[in-house]
């Protein structure tokens, strides 16, 4: 296993570079149809302050597409267009100004649609996702649905760019059967360098999307396969640019400010001690006061917060702050493996960031 990113090539949408040496990058979908060009504007920009890197919208007329111009006007991340079957619709929407297509050449009718869409794209150097889902692979031609079929779908569009020597392609294999959109993408990644945008079709809500998400994706981007990724989840897109951030920061392909280190807590911890309360104090008094200061000096602090004496005061010293439970409701407070006093656990977390400020400097 690895964490090299397989060699691709780089394409750009708008000013975000997908492929080759570029950090892997948050994508998310508006869930509002683009006519409402209010709404649709207020949730792109909540994406985009939450960190989503680039935005797709569904396009399901050329009315649709002509839209985009008075939507890029008033926000900054780059937008891909989300078409079926109607070429025009695309052509309109690079006339307009869009930064990425998600279109499948294949299902656009004659060749001469393509060559006239590719002929646009070119003009822009707008790339072209190539997205196949396990509901889209034809069951007449390929009989099932498994990873062979489904790369062989995604081959089918990607032959098509090819014939027309377009190959500022990006493409995304996905099903909602974990193994199978793993060996899907590692058979595409041995076949062709091209970007990969990678996730979960119809992946659910809550919980079992978070987890059963970043299981395929942690474990492709453990492998250097993906360079773009979406949490495709059921609800607020807010919440998957939310997850997909974090599990880019946990799984180490993003720097993360700080790590809170938090035991479960068991029964040697005292009565009057509420780690859970603790952590999340800690874990805002971070954001708060931390996070962007963190940043832009690109360094990383990790706070414990231990119940007691057993594993607390080790994974404290190990921290750069930690406290670990004694009795009473009062905490030893440690920072660089050094024992600072014994406090009450209400004044922890001011002792905390006083620490903070002092490793920091500021
Ligand atoms: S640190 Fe102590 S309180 Fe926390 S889980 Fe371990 S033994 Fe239990």
């Amino acid at each position: 296993m690895s964490t090299t990113p397989k060699k691709t090539i780089t394409v750009h949408a708008g000013n975000l570079a997908i492929g080759g040496d570029a950090p892997v990058s948050v994508q998310s979908m508006t869930n509002i149809p683009v006519s409402n060009v209010t709404k649709t504007i207020e949730q792109i920009i909540k994406l985009e302050q939450e960190g989503a890197q680039l935005v797709r919208l569904a396009m399901r007329t050329e009315e649709d597409a002509k839209y985009i111009s008075q939507i890029k006007h008033e926000v900054n991340v780059p937008l891909c267009a989300d078409i079926h079957f109607n070429y025009k619709i695309a052509i309109k929407a690079i006339e307009c100004g869009i930064d990425k297509l998600r279109i499948n050449p294949g299902n656009i009718g004659a060749k001469e649609n393509v060559i006239e869409l590719v002929k646009a794209a070119r003009g822009k150097n707008i790339p072209i996702r190539i997205g196949v889902n396990s509901g889209s692979v034809d069951l007449k031609k390929y009989g099932q649905v498994n990873p062979d079929t489904l790369v062989a779908s995604a081959m089918e569009h990607v032959h098509i760019l090819e014939d027309c020597n377009y190959t500022t392609i990006v493409v995304s294999i996905k099903s909602s059967d974990l193994l199978q959109t793993i060996e899907a993408n590692r058979i595409f990644a041995s076949r062709r360098q091209y970007p990969i945008h990678i996730g979960l079709t119809e992946a659910g809500y809550g919980t079992d999307c978070t987890i059963a998400s970043s299981m395929v994706i942690g474990t492709l981007l453990y492998e250097g396969i993906g360079n773009t990724i979406r949490i495709s989840m059921t609800g607020d897109p807010i919440h998957e640019v939310r997850i997909a951030k974090r599990l880019l920061e946990i799984g180490g392909f993003r720097f993360s400010p700080f790590t809170i280190i938090a035991c479960p807590t068991c029964g040697r911890t005292d009565e009057q001690l509420d780690i859970l309360g603790l952590a999340q104090e800690v874990t805002q008094m971070m954001h708060d006061r931390f996070e962007e200061i963190l940043k832009k000096k690109l360094h990383h602090i990790t706070v414990a917060i231990m119940g007691c004496e057993v594993n607390g005061p080790g994974e404290a010293r190990h921290a750069d702050v930690g406290i670990a439970g004694a009795r009473n409701g009062r905490v030893v407070l440690f920072a660089k493996g050094e024992k600072i006093t014994m406090l009450p656990a209400k004044e922890a977390v001011k002792a905390i960031a006083e620490q903070i400020a002092i490793l920091s400097g500021c």
